[in-house]
């Protein structure tokens, strides 16, 4: 599979190089130049079957080009043997749940995937791959437990001090924090500092010659390519090839809704693409006027996807080339308050004793427009469950008066963590934080 970046199709580089470089030289995001296809029998071959070997199949198309067969097939079997259930929570409406990773946030598949596909493409053996990311949410626990224990690769994780919730703590942390191959790095200073400290490492010479560096946030398109396969599963979970099938997908940095349509462009029958955000609803704004998004960021219970100008939204456009009438035809949208955030979590309780995340909430209030909207009666609707509710207790609890109970694989002695003593705290400077990174390297 070759690349091309979103500003300039004409010059074309290897998923090698793009994955390993993840940002464009132009500043464009790198789209596959062709759609690998998965035809119709194919496609019905993968019915009923589980996560693993849909996301073999899909994954043996997308990357057949670039390893070999049995590498592919290692990478798959290594980070993506999870459950992940269709549940029918009333006539033609189910919810996939994407959170039985182990930090209940389906950014667990696409870091897992990740993690064994950089080591996968960097061509020198003794060069290790060191990703380094700024959080200040679930990516961060997402990374440390995807890249713990992974040969090859190493992973710095930068978060502001005293600004990620309690459970986003205990999962970093949890996630093997000083075992080999893995910090987390408290920083004094504002997100902003986390990522000015990131762009820093990658464009430090001397590191990039003892390490390949990359990042794993949502610009990269290897964190994209393997979301593709909730989209194809869901599907395949169906009992028969329905007449129409939509989705709707909680939307933040847009990545999870590009992955969606890169699903369709391989020969998925999406319908249609809902994309529902909370009050951040830049993407809305632009597919309903052509508004180009604007910031600050407003705080909302749905915290992951408090995003003012989302990153994949020059993905989306490039894949619609900027036109916004096919692009609609595919995808709507649609933005919810924190009060309607609120109240479906209670409706879906009530009516179904199912309990929601705020982020999932956001997808089901989605789900229910695409059935008022009336063009789209019939056919099965999905909602993607983006997170368990137990990562959310206090939301879930003031909306059900419910407090979720936790997966016990999250107690941070089962997941075989570190105490919070591993965690480095620094000033927002790169001459405190090279000494760690230059120490991860050499481990
Ligand atoms: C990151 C995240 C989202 C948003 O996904 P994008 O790909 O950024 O649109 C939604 N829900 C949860 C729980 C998340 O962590």
């Amino acid at each position: 599979m070759k690349l091309v970046s979103t500003r300039d199709a004409s010059r074309s580089v290897s998923l090698r190089e793009g994955v390993l470089a993840g940002l464009a030289p132009d500043g464009g995001l790198y789209l596959p130049e062709r759609w690998p296809q998965l035809s119709p029998a194919e496609l019905e071959s993968l019915r009923g079957r589980s996560f693993l070997e849909v996301a073999r199949t899909v994954a043996l198309r997308l990357f057949e080009e670039t390893l070999p067969r049995d590498r592919i097939e290692t990478i798959v079997e290594a980070a993506l043997d999870l459950d992940i259930p269709l549940i029918e929570l009333s006539p033609d409406t189910y919810v996939l749940e994407l959170f039985h990773g182990p930090t209940g946030s389906f950014k667990d598949t696409g870091a897992r995937f990740l993690s064994r596909l950089l080591p996968a493409l960097e061509p020198s053996s003794d060069r290790p791959v060191l990703v380094v990311v700024a959080t200040s949410g679930d990516t961060g626990g997402a990374v440390t437990h995807a890249f713990r224990n992974v040969e090859g690769a190493r992973a710095v994780v930068l978060f502001p001090k005293g600004r990620v919730s309690a459970v986003q703590y205990e999962q970093i942390v949890s996630g093997g924090v000083g075992d080999a191959g893995v910090r987390a790095v408290s920083v004094e200073g504002s997100f902003d500092d986390c990522q000015r400290l990131v762009k820093e490492s990658l464009a430090d010479g001397e590191l990039a010659r003892k390490a390949a560096l990359t990042s794993a946030n949502s610009i990269n398109i290897g964190r994209l390519l393997p979301q593709i396969f909730h989209f194809v599963h869901a599907w395949a979970q169906l009992d028969r090839p329905p007449r129409s099938f939509h989705v709707s997908v909680p939307t933040g940095n847009v990545g999870h809704l590009v992955s969606g349509v890169m699903a369709q462009r391989m020969g998925l029958p999406v319908t249609g693409l809902m994309a529902a955000t909370n009050a951040n609803d830049g993407l809305v704004r632009y597919i309903m006027e052509g508004e180009t998004p604007s910031g600050p960021s407003r705080q909302t219970l749905s915290n992951a996807m408090d995003v003012a100008i989302p990153s994949n939204l020059e993905r989306l456009i490039a894949l619609f080339d900027g036109d916004r009438s096919k692009l609609g035809a595919l995808v709507s949208a649609a933005s919810y308050t924190d009060e309607d955030t609120l109240r479906a979590i209670e409706e879906v309780h009530r009516s179904s004793g199912y309990l929601i995340d705020p982020h999932t909430a956001v997808g089901w209030l989605g789900l229910q427009e695409l059935r008022r909207s009336g063009a789209e009666t019939g056919g099965p609707k999905v909602v993607l469950a983006t997170a368990h509710p137990a990562k959310f207790p206090d939301v879930v609890e003031q909306a059900t008066g419910v407090w979720p109970s936790r997966p016990e694989a999250w107690d941070p002695f089962e997941a075989g963590g570190a105490g919070s003593d591993a965690v480095a705290r620094i000033s927002p400077r790169m001459s405190a934080l090279r000494p760690i990174l230059d120490g991860v390297i050499g481990e």
